[in-house]
């Protein structure tokens, strides 16, 4: 359980900050102890080497001690404070150690939340939450109000370094994951707009049942108040989650609710501040990012940015300016009449089968990668409906091969051409060729990138570069 840490002083304080992680919040947590004045001991259990882009960012006159590759007990019994990565599993041995020596235990974004002075719009849900999140903040920061609006949390940002510069005034648009939720209960987050844009079985390795992962993502509503919104989906259980907030819903169809609704083409909005007014907005029109999945996380946003007092002008210049996020269907570039999108965040068949869905053009894929053992049949299936061509990549590119032939087999159609390649580039090349004018050409591997790549941010980075180089 975390400790309440609001009233704390980090002076000449030994703070072991454990997990430095990748994704900003350890580099954060570190860079705020240490700007006010705590010794802080960085435990990690990666090695420095894979941890060098957070490393480099870790200035070389704060007092720090590195303790990396493995733990040491000392570490946890001798602080004063331990702020533990939301990628710790709480089962731990080195947080018993602590526990057992009476340490306080936080979380980057407990210290944040217990210092925070600005509007919280909390984002969180098992599917979308940075595409709503950045969404979000893109249409709140083309509002010409006066105030700031600052983006953070799960997406990759800490704004704890910031804290202070916060104004209450401002908007935080924060997305919180399950694990950073779960550490929030003893605060009881109460955030003046919370989004749930979906609830699916995810993350089980870690909680361990369904129902302790719906109980994390339920803290976001549980402590809510009248005068707060809880925007959900409508197509989803977290419509009916408990909330003592007004619940704006968003989905297909005018419910006569409170909220968004519409198939995508053009969106109708009713919010509380005016019950009468319906707005009509365009979301066809101003929607950049293909899938009826974004046009999901697009209500989502749209309706968040409405309770946050959001003008339809600022919904407008939002949402079109709004390209996608890295590696998750990011639109590159057109070459010789190829659209070509980036989609290495997909790691899972799941996402995979989503990016095929999300397009009616004929398709070439790039699929396949590091063996995770899972099963790859349902990419196999969705190939077969919706692919020109598929460039077999990786450790599983020859079994993702034998799937696509055998679901063409069984549907009796010939099927996508397939061809196995043993690196990015000459699959990239023989993916434009195999293409036509107005055709889609879609890297979305639904699998792990390890066996070629650091991770899916190099895979990304290397295939939107030689799109780049293609398009000359
Ligand atoms: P998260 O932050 O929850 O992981 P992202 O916005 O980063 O979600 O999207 C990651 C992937 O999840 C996308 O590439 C897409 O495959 C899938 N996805 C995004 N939005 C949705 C949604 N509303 N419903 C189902 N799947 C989605």
């Amino acid at each position: 359980m975390p400790a309440p840490t609001a009233n704390l002083e980090f002076r000449d304080r030994t703070v072991t900050v454990m997990g430095l992680g990748g994704f900003g919040g350890g580099v954060g947590a570190v860079r705020f102890l240490a700007e006010a004045g705590a010794k802080v001991i960085v435990a990690d259990l990666r090695s420095e080497k894979e941890l060098l882009p957070s490393l480099a960012q870790l200035d070389p006159a704060w007092p720090i001690t590195l303790r990396l590759g493995q733990h040491d007990e000392a570490d946890f019994r001798n602080s004063d404070l331990v702020v533990v990565s939301p990628a710790v599993p709480k089962n731990s041995p080195f947080l018993a150690v602590a526990r057992d020596a009476g340490i306080p235990l936080t979380s980057e974004m407990n210290l944040f939340w217990e210092r925070n002075r600005g509007r919280v719009l909390a984002i969180t849900g098992s599917n979308g939450k940075s595409t709503t999140t950045a969404l979000t903040h893109s249409i709140l920061a083309s509002d010409p109000a006066p105030r700031r609006c600052w983006l953070g949390g799960n997406i990759g940002i800490s704004l704890l370094p910031e804290v202070r510069q916060i104004q209450p005034e401002d908007w935080v648009v924060l997305e919180l994951s399950s694990f950073q939720l779960e550490d929030l209960a003893p605060l009881r987050p109460q955030p003046e707009i919370a989004v749930v844009t979906n609830f699916s079985p995810n993350h089980l390795d870690r909680h361990g049942t369904v129902e302790a992962y719906r109980a994390a993502k339920q803290n976001l509503l549980s402590w809510q108040t009248a005068e707060q919104f809880a925007v959900v989906n409508s197509l989803s259980e977290v419509a009916n989650w408990p909330t003592a907030a007004t619940r704006l819903r968003f989905g297909p169809t005018d419910e006569k609710q409170f909220g968004v609704f519409g198939e995508g083409l053009e969106v109708m909005a009713r919010i509380p501040s005016e019950p009468s007014r319906e707005l009509r907005m365009p979301l066809r029109r101003w929607l950049q990012l293909p899938g009826t999945h974004n046009w999901q996380n697009a209500q989502a946003a749209i309706a968040a940015a409405l309770a946050a007092g959001a003008s339809r002008e600022a919904i407008e210049k939002g949402v079109s300016n709004f390209r996608g996020l890295p590696h998750r269907l990011e639109f590159l570039d057109e070459v010789h009449g190829r659209r070509c999108f980036n989609d290495s965040k997909s790691t899972t068949p799941e996402a995979t089968v989503l990016a095929l869905q999300s397009f009616d053009e004929p398709i070439v894929l790039l699929a396949g990668g590091y063996d995770k053992q899972i099963d790859l049949s349902a990419i196999a299936a969705a190939a077969v409906t919706r692919c020109r061509a598929v460039a077999l990549l990786g450790q599983t590119g020859p079994q993702l091969g034998k799937l696509i032939e055998q679901a063409a087999r069984a549907a009796n159609v010939s099927g996508p051409n397939c061809r196995g390649f043993e690196s990015l580039a000459p699959a990239v090349a023989w993916s434009l060729q195999e293409s036509a004018p107005g055709d889609i050409v879609l890297l979305s591997p639904g699998c792990a990138s390890y066996d070629w790549f650091q991770n899916y941010i190099e895979r990304g980075e290397q295939f939107a570069a030689l799109v780049r180089a293609a398009h000359g």
